[in-house]
């Protein structure tokens, strides 16, 4: 049960803060642009960077939305796999996102849309199809400026682009350059954000470069020059950084920013240690503490004379992260085990839900297919079985192909016979639906046809809306409403009492609906639905105290003051606690 001040703290975790009446008096458009760009490194924290200044600016009451430029030729994330590239994240629109989308939602508690990732892919099939149309008839069609133009409008449209959930336009734009400067995909990007400082006006954009001090040697020493290179790249570009963020294990010393400045043609005051921390909710305060808001503000011309709640609000949350007390264990049945970037948001959401019942989360990770008969005698086996056994909870997350699914099942099975917490999510409701077909019902063979086209028992099916000639952007996808079918389960209390349910969805095959009335008579429960009712989309069981799945993902919606409930119903069922 949380106690009543902590309550308190999470209903006021995102309430509206004051607005300051500056930006509404500008006579003209006034959107403020912030520009991240990555060197030396990818993955040293540009978009959790990025997401922090947001948080700076949200502070000071502006609406902050952001756009995440992704250059590859893709249109969307849809196609890739999570081990190449991470997660795939859902939006509401349905859209199949970049992961750093996931972190602007959740630091600045934001809802984007398919358009706030801006890729190659869509930029050239728009000029493509404007070209075939004649749109540009006499013309040569190029990349500057018609690709650079392209990216141009973009931006501006998707920045002016309500996200917040009322219909007020945003005031600021964060803006992220996936890649590291430098890489031929991006060139296209960055001449266009070139040109975008004289479309804008120069005091209503600034660039921020985040880039890596490595610390080598004995005594520790503190590398610029990696920095200064991609400075250069950047330059080179036409593009001057107004601020450097320097990603390093320690603090940076004063005179390795003073270093930085001289070299980088950057002042000093505008050279920003980001060193590593006890959590990532501490990365605001800690640009916050060494003047970027107020280096910010003075570059941008905005108002930085406001009461900042919000920024007191991140300060607790970074503390109580700090204090955490007691261990929760989950094992996470999965198949991208080795890449963590896979399961991105469904560890935010066991993190979002450990946090709010005060405990250090460790998750075990466990490779599924490790769990198969065909492994037994292995070490890897045994020991992947030991990890379950020793658990607090097992959760089985989305997935595709039929790597593992014996393994899942396995799992699966272990959690119901054992009255171990079960969270599925997606195929960990299918795997559970076909273990429960297999096991309780006895029909030998139950599967999906994902995974056997000529099963006897076809537990879980393809949806017949589906495309299978044409993968991008067919599945069913993004938020639908499911609806209790009573009162009387877990996912109404977990839910706060609300009948109807809005969550992100991302599958191809579904329960199949002729075996419902079967799988309901021997005690599986399905407890939410679809509108029209022939869709499954939550399962409990009876007689176990948390066997819970969902066909939707709600680790997409999590935020760190607001667990999702499914999240959340997993971790107090794990600690023994009363749902
Ligand atoms: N592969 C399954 C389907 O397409 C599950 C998808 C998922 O877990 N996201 O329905």
């Amino acid at each position: 049960m949380l106690d009543t001040s902590l309550k308190r703290f999470f209903l006021n975790f995102s309430a509206n803060v004051h607005r300051p009446t500056r930006m509404a008096e500008n006579p003209v458009d006034c959107m403020k642009y912030i520009v991240v760009s990555g060197g030396v490194l990818s993955g040293i924290g540009k978009g959790v960077t990025a997401s922090s200044v947001g948080v700076l600016m949200k502070s000071l009451g502006y609406r902050v939305t952001a756009i995440k430029i992704d250059p590859y030729l893709n249109s969307d994330a849809g196609t890739m796999s999570p081990f190449e590239h991470g997660e795939v994240f859902v939006l509401d629109d349905g859209g199949e996102v970049d992961l750093d989308l996931g972190n602007y939602e959740r630091f600045l508690d934001i809802t984007l849309n398919r358009d706030n990732n801006l890729t190659t892919g869509k930029v050239y099939s728009s000029v493509i199809e404007r070209e075939r149309k004649g749109d540009y008839l006499g013309k040569t069609v190029q990349v500057v400026p018609h690709i650079t133009n392209e990216i141009q409008d973009r931006i501006e449209r998707i920045a002016h682009t309500p996200s917040d959930g009322s219909d007020e336009t945003p005031d600021i734009c964060v803006i992220e350059l996936g890649g590291t400067v430098g890489d031929i995909e991006s060139a296209p990007f960055v001449e266009a954000l070139r040109q975008f400082q004289f479309r804008v006006g120069r005091e209503n954009i600034c660039f921020l470069h985040v880039s890596l001090v490595p610390v080598i040697g004995v005594v520790g020493e503190q590398k610029t020059k990696p920095t200064q290179h991609s400075v250069k790249g950047l330059m080179a570009s036409g593009i001057q950084p107004d601020f450097l963020v320097c990603r390093s294990s320690e603090p940076i010393l004063s005179e390795v920013k003073t270093k930085l400045s001289l070299f980088c043609h950057v002042s000093e005051t505008s050279v920003f240690s980001a060193h590593d921390v006890s959590n990532i909710y501490r990365v605001p305060m800690m640009l916050e503490e060494q003047g970027a808001t107020k280096e910010i503000c003075k570059r941008l011309n905005l108002d930085l004379s406001t009461e900042r709640p919000l920024l007191e609000e991140w300060g607790n949350l970074a503390q109580r992260m700090d204090e955490l007390s007691g261990d929760v264990h989950i094992a996470m049945v999965g198949k991208y085990t080795g890449l963590s970037d896979s399961y991105l948001s469904v560890i935010k959401a066991l993190n979002h839900s450990a946090l709010a019942e005060g405990v250090n989360l460790f998750i075990d990770w466990v490779e599924a297919s490790d769990l198969e008969t065909s492994n037994e005698g292995s070490e890897t086996h045994s020991k992947s079985w030991d990890l379950v056994k020793a658990a607090d909870g097992i959760l089985v997350p989305g997935g595709f192909g039929d790597r593992g699914i014996e393994g899942k099942i396995l799992a699966a099975q272990f959690a119901r016979e054992n009255k171990i917490p079960y969270l599925g999510v997606c195929l960990g409701l299918q795997i559970a639906t076909i273990e429960f077909a297999r096991n309780v019902l006895g029909l030998a063979g139950a599967n999906s046809t994902e995974f056997d086209e000529d099963t006897p028992h076809p537990t879980v099916i393809f949806m017949p809306e589906g495309s299978r000639t044409h993968m991008g952007g067919t599945m069913r996808l993004g938020s639908r409403q499911t609806n209790l079918q009573t009162t009387d389960c877990a996912a109404y209390r977990l839910y706060n009492g609300a009948m109807e349910i809005q969550e992100r969805h991302r599958h191809r095959y579904e329960v199949n609906p002729d075996m419902v009335n079967d799988l309901e008579a021997a005690g599986l429960r399905f407890v939410g639905k679809d509108t029209e009712g022939v869709r499954m989309e939550i399962i409990e069981m009876v007689d176990h105290p948390f066997f819970f799945a969902t066909q939707y993902h709600p680790e997409f919606k999590s935020r760190p003051n607001r667990p999702s409930p499914p999240f959340h119903g997993l971790i107090k069922a794990s600690l023994g606690r009363e749902i």
